[in-house]
């Protein structure tokens, strides 16, 4: 309730980086145009940024060009590269809490899951990824003939990299990570909405002896910055992380230009499962948290709670009423666990769904409606009696609206679970261990979570069977997406 929150103290935090860095300088954009980031508890402008589009991007790309071709970053030891990588980890450490605020305000998440969760995390990342910068290493292959045999895994050159807004930290870690740790160079287009805190980080990568050209920065819009890096023919690889329907777009444009090597990692509609034999109240806990966690904008939102039919009754009340608790509120106070969504396009797209589940014979057991009347906030929503023909069933709704669905045995819930384009991840709640390895292998999903939700571990692959998307990233996984691998065959006896 609104009495249980306190004002939280935040650090003073000043927006100190706007431009371009391309070249390891922070320039204005060829235009001259910028465009505002807003605050989304207050829909004010925080600050103008400047605005790339694809003659910045082609800036971009020669300076990531140039500081592949002639090095010293693909060059360098794999050591030296190592600990440039840890120092910045150690300098992202010590500037914790102003770039947790700055995450805040961009983006309107809790302060508290920034700070101690989100910041660390990328800074376990890139210390993971340091890791792998000098145990990256081809193999010796017995082959037929009087021939050595070996594989060279090089960097693949200039990455293309382009983001999203829902967690604007942890998606630059996740993808500049593994391609430095292999040597390559990177264009990174942040999304629109969420500019401000990889253009800090950037700055102290710096300080922390990156070379100019190996990390460039643009900011701007998908459809002129975005779609120019994808398109790019001299961009070695391209990977992305947004919406399906974007997903689609950016292979094709990869495909038409110079057939670049794309991973995708994209929207879901992820099944939570609770069994008959779930203890209810850890359940509905859970169930609540794989879907409301981040305002509900998780690709990987738990977003169909599948609920046994004994103990849906039950489920329900409970669920219903913890989403009646759940703190909506201004995000740098302490207490509140749900901020504004992200724009007003995402505010309105939300609430265009919860009318449709309105308009359907499923149930409204609370909120849908926004919460006050400034910023984007939503009321947490819960609709039970959800059938599989429901719009709001089928399409990723991204955002603080839970969907209930019942079902009657193991068998049944598999191919419901299964009838979806998408195949992100799911959570599986039972303690009959058959049960559990009977779902776990049923589940066309990248990820199965089994009593727990949103478990992100730096060696942990992240990635979607179907329209989900393709390849993994994070952990061992993530590294072949930066490399290539060259077969060198020479005759162990010259003629
Ligand atoms: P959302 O709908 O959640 O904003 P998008 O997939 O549109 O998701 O955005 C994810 C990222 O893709 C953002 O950085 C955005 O600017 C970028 N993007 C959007 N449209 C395009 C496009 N046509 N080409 C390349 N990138 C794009």
């Amino acid at each position: 309730t609104a009495a249980a929150v306190e004002e939280l103290t935040t650090p003073p935090v000043q927006v100190n980086f706007t431009k371009l860095l391309i070249n390891g300088q922070f320039v204005d954009s060829a235009s001259g145009k910028t465009f505002p980031t807003l605050d989304p508890r207050t829909e004010e402008v925080i600050a103008n940024v400047a605005e790339g589009d694809a003659e910045d991007i082609n800036r971009a790309v020669a300076a990531a060009r140039k500081a592949f071709d002639e090095g010293p970053w693909p060059k360098m030891s794999a050591y030296e590269r190592s600990k440039i990588m840890l120092k910045f980890a150690d300098l992202v450490e010590k500037h914790n809490d102003e770039l947790a605020a700055l995450e805040t305000w961009d983006n309107g998440k809790p302060y508290l899951q920034a700070a101690q969760a989100e910041v660390p995390s990328f800074v376990r990342l890139f210390r993971y990824y340091a890791g792998w910068a000098d145990k990256i290493h081809g193999l010796t292959i017995p082959a037929d003939g009087p021939h050595h045999v070996q594989t060279l895994h090089e960097p693949i050159g200039v990455a293309g990299q382009i983001i999203p807004w829902n967690f604007p930290l942890l998606m630059f870690a996740w993808k500049v990570g593994p391609a430095l740790a292999c040597g390559n160079t990177i264009v990174l287009k942040t999304a629109e909405q969420t500019p401000l805190t990889a253009l800090y980080v950037a700055n102290l990568f710096h300080e922390a002896g990156l070379p100019p050209g190996v990390l460039n920065i643009v900011s701007g819009f998908g459809p002129t910055a975005g779609a120019a890096l994808a398109s790019h023919m001299d961009v070695d690889k391209l990977a992305f992380t947004g919406s399906t329907e974007t997903g689609k777009t950016v292979l094709e444009l990869a495909a038409k230009s110079n057939l670049k090597p794309v991973t995708l990692e994209l929207g879901g509609k992820s099944p939570f499962i609770i069994c008959e034999d779930a203890d209810i109240d850890h359940a509905v806990e859970l169930a609540h948290f794989a879907l409301f966690f981040n305002q509900g904008q998780c690709c990987c939102a738990g977003s169909r709670t599948y609920v046994h039919e004994r103990v849906y009754d039950e489920f329900i009340e409970k669920a219903k009423a913890r989403a009646m608790r759940r703190v909506v509120g201004d995000p740098f106070k302490k207490g509140v666990e749900q901020g504004p969504q992200i724009d007003s396009e995402q505010f309105q797209k939300i609430l265009r769904y919860i009318r449709s589940g309105r308009d359907s014979s499923a149930t409204l057991e609370c909120g849908g409606d926004r919460f006050g009347s400034k910023g984007y906030f939503i009321q947490p929503t819960v609709f039970s009696n959800v059938k599989e023909d429901m719009l709001i069933a089928q399409d990723e709704i991204f955002g603080p609206v839970q969907c209930v669905f019942k079902f009657k045995d193991i068998g049944e819930v598999i191919k419901r679970a299964n009838n979806t384009r998408y195949g992100l991840a799911a959570g599986v709640f039972t303690k009959n261990i058959d049960t559990a390895n009977t779902l776990t292998r049923g589940l066309r999903a990248g990820t199965v979570w089994v009593n727990c939700y949103d478990v992100f571990d730096a060696g942990i692959p992240f990635g979607g069977y179907k329209m989900s998307g393709m390849g993994r990233e994070k952990g061992i996984y993530s590294l072949s997406n930066y490399l290539q691998v060259k077969a060198v065959v020479t005759p162990l006896k010259n003629p």
